[in-house]
Protein backbone atom coordinates (compact mmCIF):
# COMPACT_ATOMS: atom_id res chain seq x y z
CA UNK A 1 0.00 0.00 0.00
CA UNK A 2 1.26 3.24 -0.72
CA UNK A 3 0.52 6.31 1.31
CA UNK A 4 1.29 10.01 0.65
CA UNK A 5 -0.14 12.41 2.03
CA UNK A 6 2.38 15.62 1.50
CA UNK A 7 2.58 17.79 -1.26
CA UNK A 8 6.60 19.05 -2.90
CA UNK A 9 6.73 22.57 -2.32
CA UNK A 10 9.68 24.61 -2.04
CA UNK A 11 12.04 21.83 -1.60
CA UNK A 12 10.19 19.94 1.24
CA UNK A 13 7.53 17.06 1.50
CA UNK A 14 4.53 19.18 3.50
CA UNK A 15 0.94 19.04 4.66
CA UNK A 16 -1.18 20.19 2.50
CA UNK A 17 -2.94 23.43 4.50
CA UNK A 18 -6.42 22.65 2.44
CA UNK A 19 -8.03 19.56 0.19
CA UNK A 20 -8.60 15.91 1.08
CA UNK A 21 -7.54 12.41 0.52
CA UNK A 22 -8.08 9.64 -2.22
CA UNK A 23 -7.99 5.96 -2.46
CA UNK A 24 -6.77 4.75 -5.46
CA UNK A 25 -7.50 1.14 -6.78
CA UNK A 26 -5.44 -1.32 -9.38
CA UNK A 27 -7.41 -1.02 -12.67
CA UNK A 28 -6.54 -4.92 -13.26
CA UNK A 29 -8.27 -6.04 -9.98
CA UNK A 30 -9.90 -3.92 -7.75
CA UNK A 31 -7.95 -4.02 -5.12
CA UNK A 32 -6.56 -0.43 -3.07
CA UNK A 33 -3.08 0.07 -3.68
CA UNK A 34 -3.02 3.62 -1.68
CA UNK A 35 -3.77 6.70 -0.62
CA UNK A 36 -2.68 10.22 -1.44
CA UNK A 37 -3.84 13.92 -0.20
CA UNK A 38 -4.97 15.80 -2.77
CA UNK A 39 -4.03 19.75 -1.61
CA UNK A 40 -6.50 22.93 -2.77
CA UNK A 41 -6.23 26.23 -3.60
CA UNK A 42 -4.09 27.56 -0.62
CA UNK A 43 -1.64 24.98 -1.21
CA UNK A 44 -1.26 25.96 -5.20
CA UNK A 45 -0.67 29.70 -3.79
CA UNK A 46 2.31 28.55 -1.73
CA UNK A 47 4.00 26.33 -4.30
CA UNK A 48 3.51 29.06 -7.18
CA UNK A 49 4.99 31.50 -4.33
CA UNK A 50 7.97 29.68 -3.96
CA UNK A 51 8.40 29.19 -7.88
CA UNK A 52 8.01 33.35 -8.30
CA UNK A 53 10.56 33.31 -5.73
CA UNK A 54 13.01 30.69 -6.99
CA UNK A 55 12.43 32.36 -10.51
CA UNK A 56 14.72 35.57 -9.77
CA UNK A 57 17.96 33.49 -9.16
CA UNK A 58 16.77 30.17 -11.40
CA UNK A 59 16.36 32.56 -14.65
CA UNK A 60 19.85 33.56 -14.56
CA UNK A 61 21.10 30.27 -14.84
CA UNK A 62 23.62 29.72 -17.69
CA UNK A 63 22.94 26.99 -20.39
CA UNK A 64 25.65 25.24 -19.17
CA UNK A 65 24.60 24.89 -15.18
CA UNK A 66 21.29 23.69 -16.54
CA UNK A 67 22.80 21.32 -18.75
CA UNK A 68 24.35 20.05 -15.03
CA UNK A 69 20.82 19.77 -13.86
CA UNK A 70 19.66 17.90 -16.57
CA UNK A 71 22.51 15.47 -16.35
CA UNK A 72 21.84 14.73 -12.41
CA UNK A 73 18.08 14.71 -13.17
CA UNK A 74 19.04 11.61 -15.78
CA UNK A 75 21.33 9.71 -13.43
CA UNK A 76 18.16 9.63 -10.39
CA UNK A 77 16.00 8.82 -13.65
CA UNK A 78 17.55 5.34 -14.44
CA UNK A 79 18.04 5.07 -11.01
CA UNK A 80 13.83 5.09 -10.30
CA UNK A 81 13.32 3.27 -13.78
CA UNK A 82 12.13 0.74 -12.74
CA UNK A 83 10.20 2.08 -9.76
CA UNK A 84 8.36 3.83 -12.28
CA UNK A 85 7.39 1.07 -14.17
CA UNK A 86 5.95 -0.47 -11.50
CA UNK A 87 3.77 2.08 -10.80
CA UNK A 88 2.63 3.00 -14.61
CA UNK A 89 1.04 -0.87 -14.41
CA UNK A 90 -0.27 -0.26 -10.83
CA UNK A 91 -2.44 2.95 -12.13
CA UNK A 92 -3.31 3.06 -15.52
CA UNK A 93 -3.10 -0.81 -16.09
CA UNK A 94 -0.40 -1.03 -18.75
CA UNK A 95 1.22 -4.08 -19.52
CA UNK A 96 4.61 -4.25 -18.02
CA UNK A 97 6.06 -5.13 -20.90
CA UNK A 98 4.94 -1.75 -22.38
CA UNK A 99 5.84 0.07 -19.54
CA UNK A 100 9.61 -0.64 -19.06
CA UNK A 101 10.03 -0.50 -22.98
CA UNK A 102 7.65 2.57 -23.73
CA UNK A 103 6.47 4.67 -20.91
CA UNK A 104 9.87 5.00 -19.13
CA UNK A 105 12.00 5.29 -21.78
CA UNK A 106 10.06 7.73 -24.04
CA UNK A 107 9.78 9.82 -20.84
CA UNK A 108 14.08 9.31 -20.52
CA UNK A 109 14.35 10.47 -24.17
CA UNK A 110 12.82 13.76 -22.88
CA UNK A 111 15.75 14.62 -20.86
CA UNK A 112 18.64 13.31 -22.81
CA UNK A 113 16.83 15.56 -25.87
CA UNK A 114 16.40 18.54 -23.29
CA UNK A 115 20.41 17.94 -22.59
CA UNK A 116 21.16 18.24 -26.29
CA UNK A 117 18.61 20.90 -27.11
CA UNK A 118 20.24 22.79 -24.52
CA UNK A 119 23.80 22.58 -25.77
CA UNK A 120 23.25 23.94 -29.10
CA UNK A 121 19.79 26.53 -28.89
CA UNK A 122 20.25 30.15 -29.36
CA UNK A 123 19.57 32.03 -26.27
CA UNK A 124 20.74 35.31 -27.81
CA UNK A 125 21.29 36.16 -31.37
CA UNK A 126 22.60 39.60 -33.29
CA UNK A 127 20.60 40.99 -36.00
CA UNK A 128 22.86 43.70 -37.11
CA UNK A 129 22.89 46.37 -34.16
CA UNK A 130 20.09 44.55 -32.41
CA UNK A 131 20.10 41.64 -29.98
CA UNK A 132 17.12 39.14 -29.64
CA UNK A 133 16.77 37.71 -26.73
CA UNK A 134 14.89 34.72 -25.54
CA UNK A 135 14.22 34.70 -22.39
CA UNK A 136 12.07 32.37 -19.29
CA UNK A 137 8.33 33.10 -19.48
CA UNK A 138 8.48 33.18 -15.79
CA UNK A 139 6.62 30.17 -13.61
CA UNK A 140 5.45 27.58 -15.81
CA UNK A 141 2.16 25.53 -15.21
CA UNK A 142 2.31 22.27 -15.98
CA UNK A 143 -1.32 20.30 -16.24
CA UNK A 144 -1.16 16.72 -17.46
CA UNK A 145 -3.58 13.76 -18.44
CA UNK A 146 -3.47 9.68 -16.53
CA UNK A 147 -2.80 8.29 -19.60
CA UNK A 148 1.37 8.54 -20.28
CA UNK A 149 2.13 9.52 -16.67
CA UNK A 150 5.86 9.48 -17.24
CA UNK A 151 6.45 10.80 -20.79
CA UNK A 152 3.92 14.11 -20.50
CA UNK A 153 5.17 14.94 -17.01
CA UNK A 154 8.74 14.20 -18.03
CA UNK A 155 8.97 16.03 -21.22
CA UNK A 156 6.94 19.26 -19.70
CA UNK A 157 8.90 19.29 -16.42
CA UNK A 158 12.74 19.25 -18.44
CA UNK A 159 11.59 21.29 -21.55
CA UNK A 160 10.24 24.21 -18.42
CA UNK A 161 13.35 23.46 -16.80
CA UNK A 162 15.56 23.86 -19.72
CA UNK A 163 14.32 27.07 -20.94
CA UNK A 164 14.92 28.56 -16.87
CA UNK A 165 10.97 28.09 -15.92
CA UNK A 166 10.37 27.33 -12.80
CA UNK A 167 7.82 24.42 -12.37
CA UNK A 168 4.10 23.99 -10.40
CA UNK A 169 3.04 20.60 -11.88
CA UNK A 170 0.01 19.51 -11.21
CA UNK A 171 -0.88 15.43 -12.19
CA UNK A 172 -3.89 13.88 -13.46
CA UNK A 173 -5.82 12.82 -9.64
CA UNK A 174 -5.65 9.12 -11.05
CA UNK A 175 -1.53 8.73 -11.66
CA UNK A 176 -0.33 10.55 -8.49
CA UNK A 177 2.29 7.73 -8.17
CA UNK A 178 4.55 8.48 -11.00
CA UNK A 179 4.27 12.27 -9.83
CA UNK A 180 5.48 11.69 -6.37
CA UNK A 181 8.21 9.55 -7.65
CA UNK A 182 9.82 12.13 -10.37
CA UNK A 183 9.23 15.00 -7.68
CA UNK A 184 11.43 12.31 -5.69
CA UNK A 185 14.09 11.96 -8.98
CA UNK A 186 14.25 16.07 -8.76
CA UNK A 187 14.54 16.06 -5.30
CA UNK A 188 17.45 13.66 -5.47
CA UNK A 189 19.32 15.67 -8.26
CA UNK A 190 19.14 18.51 -6.45
CA UNK A 191 16.83 21.04 -7.94
CA UNK A 192 17.12 23.92 -6.03
CA UNK A 193 14.09 24.75 -3.67
CA UNK A 194 11.23 26.00 -5.07
CA UNK A 195 12.40 25.24 -8.88
CA UNK A 196 10.04 22.34 -8.79
CA UNK A 197 6.71 21.68 -6.49
CA UNK A 198 4.09 19.19 -6.79
CA UNK A 199 0.52 19.70 -5.98
CA UNK A 200 -1.59 16.53 -6.10
CA UNK A 201 -5.61 17.36 -6.38
CA UNK A 202 -8.41 17.81 -9.00
CA UNK A 203 -8.51 19.56 -12.04
CA UNK A 204 -11.39 21.61 -11.12
CA UNK A 205 -9.37 22.96 -7.91
CA UNK A 206 -6.14 22.97 -8.59
CA UNK A 207 -6.16 22.86 -12.70
CA UNK A 208 -8.27 25.97 -12.26
CA UNK A 209 -6.10 28.16 -9.93
CA UNK A 210 -3.19 27.68 -11.47
CA UNK A 211 -4.65 29.00 -14.93
CA UNK A 212 -6.27 31.84 -13.19
CA UNK A 213 -3.04 32.42 -10.60
CA UNK A 214 -1.30 36.08 -12.25
CA UNK A 215 1.95 34.88 -11.11
CA UNK A 216 2.18 31.77 -13.31
CA UNK A 217 3.54 32.83 -17.43
CA UNK A 218 2.55 30.02 -18.94
CA UNK A 219 -0.01 27.02 -18.59
CA UNK A 220 1.12 23.82 -21.01
CA UNK A 221 -1.75 21.51 -20.51
CA UNK A 222 -2.55 17.86 -21.77
CA UNK A 223 -6.03 16.63 -21.64
CA UNK A 224 -9.18 16.90 -22.96
CA UNK A 225 -10.69 19.63 -25.22
CA UNK A 226 -13.48 20.40 -22.26
CA UNK A 227 -11.05 20.90 -19.66
CA UNK A 228 -8.47 23.02 -22.56
CA UNK A 229 -11.15 25.19 -22.92
CA UNK A 230 -12.12 25.53 -19.10
CA UNK A 231 -7.90 26.08 -18.86
CA UNK A 232 -8.08 28.92 -21.33
CA UNK A 233 -10.92 30.75 -19.98
CA UNK A 234 -9.66 30.61 -16.55
CA UNK A 235 -6.57 32.06 -18.02
CA UNK A 236 -7.63 34.68 -19.98
CA UNK A 237 -7.80 37.71 -17.83
CA UNK A 238 -3.93 37.41 -17.36
CA UNK A 239 -3.14 37.35 -20.86
CA UNK A 240 -0.97 34.15 -19.93
CA UNK A 241 0.38 31.66 -22.55
CA UNK A 242 -1.44 28.80 -22.68
CA UNK A 243 -0.32 25.59 -24.88
CA UNK A 244 -2.51 22.92 -25.47
CA UNK A 245 -2.42 19.28 -26.27
CA UNK A 246 -5.62 17.72 -26.43
CA UNK A 247 -7.40 15.05 -27.93
CA UNK A 248 -7.57 13.12 -31.58
CA UNK A 249 -9.76 10.98 -33.92
CA UNK A 250 -6.97 9.99 -36.03
CA UNK A 251 -7.32 8.58 -39.71
CA UNK A 252 -5.22 5.43 -40.91
CA UNK A 253 -5.17 6.08 -44.59
CA UNK A 254 -4.44 2.46 -46.21
CA UNK A 255 -3.78 3.01 -49.87
CA UNK A 256 -5.17 0.52 -52.82
CA UNK A 257 -1.86 -0.94 -52.57
CA UNK A 258 -1.53 -1.46 -49.19
CA UNK A 259 0.55 -4.10 -47.38
CA UNK A 260 -1.88 -5.48 -44.70
CA UNK A 261 0.57 -7.29 -43.01
CA UNK A 262 2.11 -3.55 -42.44
CA UNK A 263 -1.00 -2.08 -42.07
CA UNK A 264 -2.63 -4.42 -38.96
CA UNK A 265 1.09 -3.59 -37.37
CA UNK A 266 -0.05 0.09 -37.34
CA UNK A 267 -3.20 -1.13 -35.54
CA UNK A 268 -1.08 -3.53 -32.52
CA UNK A 269 1.18 -0.56 -32.04
CA UNK A 270 -0.85 2.52 -32.00
CA UNK A 271 -4.85 1.18 -31.96
CA UNK A 272 -4.91 -1.35 -29.21
CA UNK A 273 -1.04 -1.33 -26.53
CA UNK A 274 -2.68 1.26 -24.93
CA UNK A 275 -6.18 -0.28 -24.75
CA UNK A 276 -7.05 2.55 -27.30
CA UNK A 277 -6.20 4.94 -24.49
CA UNK A 278 -3.91 6.57 -26.33
CA UNK A 279 -4.75 10.71 -27.65
CA UNK A 280 -2.90 9.65 -31.49
CA UNK A 281 -4.84 6.39 -31.94
CA UNK A 282 -5.77 5.63 -35.53
CA UNK A 283 -9.45 5.45 -34.73
CA UNK A 284 -11.00 5.33 -38.03
CA UNK A 285 -9.14 3.28 -40.69
CA UNK A 286 -9.95 3.98 -44.35
CA UNK A 287 -9.74 0.99 -46.30
CA UNK A 288 -10.70 0.71 -50.22
CA UNK A 289 -14.21 -0.71 -50.62
CA UNK A 290 -12.76 -3.21 -53.34
CA UNK A 291 -9.83 -4.82 -50.58
CA UNK A 292 -12.10 -4.45 -47.16
CA UNK A 293 -12.91 -8.01 -46.53
CA UNK A 294 -9.44 -9.24 -47.59
CA UNK A 295 -8.24 -6.34 -44.51
CA UNK A 296 -10.57 -8.09 -41.93
CA UNK A 297 -9.63 -11.32 -42.84
CA UNK A 298 -5.68 -10.27 -41.78
CA UNK A 299 -6.76 -8.11 -39.19
CA UNK A 300 -9.59 -10.29 -36.95
CA UNK A 301 -7.62 -13.35 -36.61
CA UNK A 302 -4.81 -11.16 -35.16
CA UNK A 303 -6.70 -9.22 -32.91
CA UNK A 304 -8.85 -12.24 -31.59
CA UNK A 305 -5.02 -13.57 -31.25
CA UNK A 306 -3.91 -10.46 -28.79
CA UNK A 307 -3.11 -11.93 -25.02
CA UNK A 308 -5.88 -9.42 -22.92
CA UNK A 309 -5.00 -9.82 -19.16
CA UNK A 310 -3.14 -8.86 -16.14
CA UNK A 311 -0.22 -5.93 -16.99
CA UNK A 312 1.63 -7.20 -14.07
CA UNK A 313 2.19 -10.46 -16.35
CA UNK A 314 5.36 -10.07 -19.15
CA UNK A 315 2.96 -11.56 -21.76
CA UNK A 316 0.09 -9.39 -21.36
CA UNK A 317 -0.06 -7.74 -24.60
CA UNK A 318 -3.54 -5.64 -24.09
CA UNK A 319 -4.57 -4.80 -20.10
CA UNK A 320 -7.42 -3.22 -18.60
CA UNK A 321 -9.04 0.67 -19.28
CA UNK A 322 -8.00 3.00 -16.15
CA UNK A 323 -11.55 3.30 -14.34
CA UNK A 324 -14.69 2.05 -14.21
CA UNK A 325 -16.02 5.35 -15.34
CA UNK A 326 -13.79 4.98 -18.28
CA UNK A 327 -14.90 1.08 -18.71
CA UNK A 328 -18.67 2.44 -18.60
CA UNK A 329 -17.64 5.14 -21.46
CA UNK A 330 -16.39 3.17 -23.90
CA UNK A 331 -19.38 0.39 -23.53
CA UNK A 332 -21.28 3.41 -24.20
CA UNK A 333 -19.37 3.43 -27.30
CA UNK A 334 -19.77 0.05 -28.67
CA UNK A 335 -23.77 0.15 -27.79
CA UNK A 336 -23.90 3.56 -29.89
CA UNK A 337 -22.09 1.78 -32.90
CA UNK A 338 -24.09 -1.25 -32.76
CA UNK A 339 -27.44 1.36 -32.53
CA UNK A 340 -25.87 3.24 -35.53
CA UNK A 341 -25.95 -0.43 -37.66
CA UNK A 342 -22.27 -0.46 -37.80
CA UNK A 343 -21.25 -4.16 -37.77
CA UNK A 344 -19.61 -5.94 -35.76
CA UNK A 345 -16.67 -7.98 -36.69
CA UNK A 346 -15.00 -8.52 -33.45
CA UNK A 347 -15.11 -7.97 -29.66
CA UNK A 348 -17.88 -6.19 -28.56
CA UNK A 349 -20.22 -5.58 -25.00
CA UNK A 350 -19.14 -6.67 -22.06
CA UNK A 351 -15.55 -8.44 -20.78
CA UNK A 352 -13.40 -10.94 -22.05
CA UNK A 353 -14.21 -13.94 -20.75
CA UNK A 354 -12.46 -14.68 -17.54
CA UNK A 355 -11.50 -11.24 -16.82
CA UNK A 356 -14.41 -10.19 -14.68
CA UNK A 357 -12.69 -8.22 -12.02
CA UNK A 358 -10.99 -5.76 -13.88
CA UNK A 359 -11.66 -3.12 -16.19
CA UNK A 360 -11.39 -5.08 -19.38
CA UNK A 361 -12.60 -4.34 -22.60
CA UNK A 362 -12.85 -6.21 -25.94
CA UNK A 363 -10.01 -5.52 -28.79
CA UNK A 364 -13.15 -4.05 -30.93
CA UNK A 365 -13.80 -3.41 -34.35
CA UNK A 366 -16.88 -1.94 -36.46
CA UNK A 367 -16.43 -2.19 -40.22
CA UNK A 368 -19.59 -0.32 -42.28
CA UNK A 369 -18.96 2.95 -40.42
CA UNK A 370 -19.90 5.99 -41.73
CA UNK A 371 -18.13 8.86 -40.86
CA UNK A 372 -21.10 10.40 -39.19
CA UNK A 373 -21.55 8.13 -36.58
CA UNK A 374 -20.37 9.11 -33.13
CA UNK A 375 -17.97 6.17 -33.21
CA UNK A 376 -16.23 7.94 -36.24
CA UNK A 377 -16.59 11.51 -34.63
CA UNK A 378 -15.70 11.42 -31.39
CA UNK A 379 -12.84 10.33 -29.21
CA UNK A 380 -13.70 6.94 -27.56
CA UNK A 381 -10.37 6.52 -25.63
CA UNK A 382 -10.51 2.58 -25.59
CA UNK A 383 -10.07 0.00 -27.96
CA UNK A 384 -12.52 0.47 -29.97
CA UNK A 385 -12.30 1.18 -34.05
CA UNK A 386 -14.23 1.83 -37.31
CA UNK A 387 -13.06 0.55 -40.56
CA UNK A 388 -14.86 2.94 -43.05
CA UNK A 389 -15.07 2.12 -47.09
CA UNK A 390 -13.81 4.59 -49.78
CA UNK A 391 -13.81 4.64 -53.07
CA UNK A 392 -11.41 7.03 -54.79
CA UNK A 393 -7.83 8.24 -52.84
CA UNK A 394 -9.65 11.75 -53.02
CA UNK A 395 -12.65 10.44 -51.29
CA UNK A 396 -10.31 8.64 -48.12
CA UNK A 397 -8.34 12.23 -47.99
CA UNK A 398 -11.54 14.25 -47.69
CA UNK A 399 -12.93 11.43 -45.05
CA UNK A 400 -9.66 11.75 -43.53
CA UNK A 401 -9.68 15.18 -42.93
CA UNK A 402 -13.76 15.38 -42.34
CA UNK A 403 -13.23 15.84 -38.24
CA UNK A 404 -12.79 18.76 -36.13
CA UNK A 405 -9.13 16.94 -34.73
CA UNK A 406 -5.89 17.14 -35.83
CA UNK A 407 -3.72 15.34 -33.86
CA UNK A 408 -2.03 12.54 -35.95
CA UNK A 409 -2.55 10.51 -39.00
CA UNK A 410 -1.16 7.11 -40.43
CA UNK A 411 -0.80 6.12 -44.21
CA UNK A 412 0.39 2.52 -45.21
CA UNK A 413 0.91 2.01 -49.00
CA UNK A 414 3.09 0.43 -51.32
CA UNK A 415 4.25 3.88 -53.60
CA UNK A 416 6.27 6.09 -51.62
CA UNK A 417 5.78 9.43 -53.61
CA UNK A 418 1.78 8.07 -53.36
CA UNK A 419 2.02 7.76 -49.60
CA UNK A 420 3.63 11.37 -49.23
CA UNK A 421 1.49 12.96 -51.00
CA UNK A 422 -1.01 12.02 -48.90
CA UNK A 423 0.51 13.04 -46.31
CA UNK A 424 0.89 16.53 -46.92
CA UNK A 425 -2.87 16.53 -47.63
CA UNK A 426 -4.14 15.17 -43.82
CA UNK A 427 -4.55 18.27 -41.85
CA UNK A 428 -2.75 16.64 -38.71
CA UNK A 429 0.09 17.60 -36.24
CA UNK A 430 2.62 14.34 -37.24
CA UNK A 431 1.85 11.59 -40.06
CA UNK A 432 3.62 7.80 -39.59
CA UNK A 433 4.00 6.27 -42.81
CA UNK A 434 4.36 2.42 -42.68
CA UNK A 435 4.40 1.73 -39.37
CA UNK A 436 7.43 3.88 -39.40
CA UNK A 437 9.62 4.43 -35.96
CA UNK A 438 8.45 7.04 -33.86
CA UNK A 439 10.60 9.74 -33.37
CA UNK A 440 9.66 11.14 -29.94
CA UNK A 441 12.39 14.26 -29.99
CA UNK A 442 10.43 15.67 -32.91
CA UNK A 443 7.83 18.43 -32.48
CA UNK A 444 4.66 17.07 -30.95
CA UNK A 445 1.36 18.04 -31.39
CA UNK A 446 -2.58 19.12 -33.27
CA UNK A 447 -4.03 21.02 -36.04
CA UNK A 448 -7.92 21.99 -35.04
CA UNK A 449 -9.10 21.16 -32.00
CA UNK A 450 -5.89 18.87 -31.31
CA UNK A 451 -4.16 21.70 -29.41
CA UNK A 452 -1.86 24.78 -30.52
CA UNK A 453 1.28 23.49 -28.76
CA UNK A 454 4.27 22.01 -29.96
CA UNK A 455 5.82 19.36 -27.28
CA UNK A 456 9.39 17.93 -27.24
CA UNK A 457 12.60 18.76 -29.03
CA UNK A 458 13.58 22.38 -29.31
CA UNK A 459 9.98 23.53 -30.49
CA UNK A 460 9.15 22.15 -26.89
CA UNK A 461 10.76 24.40 -25.06
CA UNK A 462 10.39 27.06 -26.83
CA UNK A 463 7.00 27.43 -25.64
CA UNK A 464 8.63 28.42 -22.55
CA UNK A 465 10.51 31.45 -23.81
CA UNK A 466 9.93 34.73 -24.60
CA UNK A 467 11.52 36.72 -26.88
CA UNK A 468 12.74 40.33 -25.93
CA UNK A 469 14.64 42.73 -28.51
CA UNK A 470 17.63 44.83 -26.88
CA UNK A 471 19.21 47.65 -29.18
CA UNK A 472 21.96 50.06 -28.51
CA UNK A 473 23.62 48.24 -25.53
P1 LIG B 1 -8.82 15.63 -18.66
O1 LIG B 1 -9.01 16.81 -19.52
O2 LIG B 1 -9.97 15.10 -17.90
O3 LIG B 1 -7.69 15.94 -17.57
C1 LIG B 1 -6.40 16.38 -17.95
C2 LIG B 1 -5.82 17.19 -16.81
O4 LIG B 1 -6.57 18.41 -16.68
C3 LIG B 1 -5.92 16.49 -15.45
O5 LIG B 1 -4.78 16.79 -14.69
C4 LIG B 1 -7.17 17.13 -14.86
O6 LIG B 1 -7.19 17.07 -13.44
C5 LIG B 1 -7.03 18.55 -15.36
N1 LIG B 1 -8.28 19.33 -15.41
C6 LIG B 1 -9.54 18.88 -15.57
N2 LIG B 1 -10.40 19.91 -15.56
C7 LIG B 1 -9.67 21.05 -15.40
C8 LIG B 1 -9.98 22.44 -15.31
N3 LIG B 1 -11.23 22.87 -15.37
N4 LIG B 1 -8.97 23.31 -15.17
C9 LIG B 1 -7.69 22.88 -15.13
N5 LIG B 1 -7.33 21.58 -15.17
C10 LIG B 1 -8.32 20.68 -15.31
O7 LIG B 1 -8.16 14.50 -19.57
P2 LIG B 1 -7.78 13.01 -19.17
O8 LIG B 1 -9.03 12.20 -19.09
O9 LIG B 1 -6.86 13.00 -17.98
O10 LIG B 1 -6.90 12.58 -20.42
C11 LIG B 1 -7.44 12.13 -21.61
C12 LIG B 1 -7.42 13.21 -22.66
O11 LIG B 1 -6.09 13.70 -22.84
C13 LIG B 1 -7.84 12.69 -24.01
O12 LIG B 1 -8.66 13.63 -24.66
C14 LIG B 1 -6.52 12.55 -24.75
O13 LIG B 1 -6.63 12.56 -26.15
C15 LIG B 1 -5.76 13.70 -24.23
N6 LIG B 1 -4.31 13.53 -24.42
C16 LIG B 1 -3.68 14.31 -25.36
C17 LIG B 1 -2.32 14.16 -25.58
C18 LIG B 1 -1.58 14.99 -26.59
O14 LIG B 1 -0.36 15.02 -26.53
N7 LIG B 1 -2.24 15.66 -27.51
C19 LIG B 1 -1.61 13.22 -24.84
C20 LIG B 1 -2.27 12.45 -23.91
C21 LIG B 1 -3.64 12.62 -23.70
Amino acid sequence: MREHTKLYIDGAWREPEQGSVLELTHPATGEITGRVALGGEADVNRAVAAAKYAFDSYSQTSPEERIELMERVLVEFDRRAEDLAQVVVSEVGAPLALARGAHVPTGRIQITTAIEVLKSFTFSEQRGSTEIRKEPLGVAGLITPWNFPVLQPTGKIVSALAAGCTVVFKPAQLTPYSAVILAEIMDAAGVPAGVFNLVNGRGSVIGNTLSSHPDVGVISFTGSLDAARQVTVAAAPTMKRVNTELGGKSPHILLPDADFDVAVRTVHDWMMAMTGQLCSAPTRTLVPRARLEEFLSVLVPSLEALKVGDPRSLDTQMGPVISRGQWNTVQGYIQQGLDAGARLVTGGLGKPEGLQAGHFVKPTVFADVSNDMAIAREEIFGPVMSVIAYDTVEEAVAIANDTPFGLAGYVTGGDLDEANAVASQIRAGYILINDAEFDWSAPWGGYKESGNGREFGPEGMTEYLETKVVRGG
